[in-house]
């Protein structure tokens, strides 16, 4: 071959290479925009009127700020997206559009301190209509950043606090490649570390998120400096520092329960089939301790309990679970996963357990595992109940068969099972969660923001009366109940037209 035809076809070759990568790069990126939810027809949000400020609503029962009572016969005014006044009068000017509030209650708006947006902005949607008008997105992007800002400027939201992506410290070609498609953001220097806490300030995002994948020399760089620029460091306990390494670090929340109970599980050696009740027996020993010290410093705790409850469920027995969960509101691609990962749908669930669906034996020892890894978390919730740590409710949302929205019920009613008597059930999403986010919600309150939550019934009586919604007030507008049931229906249009996978066998 002439020197002139092998230097074409070298460089032939490698076009085709090139173009052969850019598409596949191209294909993949698509593939996980499907997955994200990023290909759902959007609900378009302006179409869905509230009633605006000012606002009166007379004769309403009012959750105390502390959440231990009812106060009733209130008249509550809004103005300027403010709670004005909580008085027992009822003389109003005519300035105010009147709300007969007769047998109903009037509780904060709720939050849910532990979602995941994703690409699927008709969650928001999803999350006014189940009455939880602030979130914490905890694994923040640009994109979330932008919500945020719409948000504030008046589009219908709850209110985002985002934190960033999660952060690591692993080391290899592949963390760039995963970079760009969107997963953890990893940095290996202090140096590298500390630059990207200031990046991540200047962007505007609300907290750090730590991934479980910290060395330790990154990890402590990371929080000192985020302590030092007063940004909180929030999530999860990295596989590598230990609980008495970790307490006085300077991180200050922990975005489940199971990151307690996860390292205590390493320190006893490890969780198996045949050693949960002595597992269980260490915790109970030691789940004191380990929230006394939490609370010394002050660690707030995001709870995440209905998820751990769920996981044997979805491991065993998903064909009947799913059918529980409200999954026709929650974003096709999400639900259907992608050549990327999988969905919730039974057979492409990532916890469904299915070389062992079979298997009678293994499937009972296998399910040991992870009833106790459940009631880990219930021992460790009840220890920081006891201690009086701060616990806040937090769902992971879009997690595997956690519905955006709905799903801060079932936490409430989870962690009412577990032990928490109603008044700090409604604590953990309402007057906690607030006082975590730092954005003056969650209290009713004089010169907190409306954000609030009007009832049917009494969730000081039963909890899961936090269902049965009347209204929900966002900066002070109002949007009735016809408005919320709109909001659902139009989600679930969308999603229905946006579906490849047909979900008729599992509603
Ligand atoms: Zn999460």
């Amino acid at each position: 071959m002439k020197r002139r035809s092998i230097k074409k076809w070298i460089i032939g070759t490698l076009l085709i290479v090139m173009v052969i990568s850019i598409g596949s790069c191209i294909g993949v990126k698509s593939q996980i925009n499907h997955h994200l939810g990023a290909k759902t027809e959007i609900v378009d949000a302006s179409v869905f009127k509230t009633l605006s400020n000012p606002i009166a609503i007379t004769n309403v029962n009012v959750l105390s700020a502390d959440c231990s009572k009812m106060t009733d016969s209130l008249t509550v005014l809004i103005k300027d997206g403010k709670i004005q006044s909580i008085t027992e009068g009822n003389v109003i000017s005519n300035e105010y559009t009147v709300i007969d509030g007769t047998g109903k209650y009037l509780i904060p708006g709720l939050i849910d301190t532990h979602a995941h947006l994703k690409k699927s902005k008709n969650d928001l949607l999803l999350y006014l209509a189940n009455g939880v008008t602030g979130i914490a997105e905890m694994f923040g992007t640009k994109q979330h950043l932008a919500w945020r800002k719409e948000a504030e400027g008046g589009t219908l939201s709850p209110k985002i606090y985002v934190a960033t992506t999660k952060v690591g410290s692993r080391k290899g070609l592949m963390r760039k490649i995963r970079k760009w498609f969107g997963a953890q953001h990893n940095y290996t220097t202090v140096k590298k570390a500390q630059k990207a806490v200031t990046k991540y300030k200047e962007q505007g995002y609300d907290a750090i998120k730590l991934s479980s994948f910290l060395s330790p020399e990154i990890y402590h760089a990371i929080v000192k400096e985020a302590k030092k620029q007063n940004i909180p460091t929030v999530g999860h306990l990295t596989y590598d520092v230990s609980l008495d390494d970790f307490y006085d670090s300077g991180q200050t929340q922990l975005a489940h329960i199971e990151e307690i109970t996860k390292s205590t599980m390493t320190e006893f050696g490890g969780l198996y089939t045949d050693n949960t009740e002595d597992y269980l027996k260490y915790l109970n020993e030691n789940a004191d301790a380990i929230a006394i010290k939490l609370k010394e410093n002050k660690i707030v705790i995001s709870s995440t309990v209905w998820i751990i409850e769920s996981f044997p469920k979805q491991k065993f027995d998903l064909d009947n679970f799913i059918k529980e969960i409200e999954l026709e509101y929650v974003n096709p691609g999400i639900v259907e996963g992608s050549r990327m990962g999988k969905g919730w749908l039974p057979g492409n669930n990532s916890y469904e357990n299915l070389e062992i669906k079979n298997d009678p034996e293994r499937s009972k020892e296998v399910k040991v595992f992870w009833d106790a890894y459940a009631k880990a978390i219930h021992v460790m919730a009840r220890a920081l109940l006891k201690h009086n740590v701060t616990i806040i409710a937090g769902t992971d949302s879009n997690g595997a068969c956690t519905v955006p929205g709905f799903s801060l019920h079932d936490e409430l009613t989870s962690l009412s099972n577990v032990g928490l008597n109603n008044e700090q059930v409604l604590q953990t999403a309402t007057r906690n969660a607030g006082e975590w986010m730092q954005n003056n919600t969650g209290r009713i309150e004089v010169g907190f923001d409306a954000d609030l939550v009007l009832l049917n019934n009494n969730p000081l009586q039963d909890i899961n009366n936090t269902r049965k919604i009347q209204s929900v007030i966002i900066n002070g507008n109002l949007i009735d109940r016809s408005t919320l049931d709109k909001m659902l229906e139009s989600v679930k249009n969308a999603n229905d037209r946006s579906r490849k996978v047909s979900i008729d066998t599992h509603l």
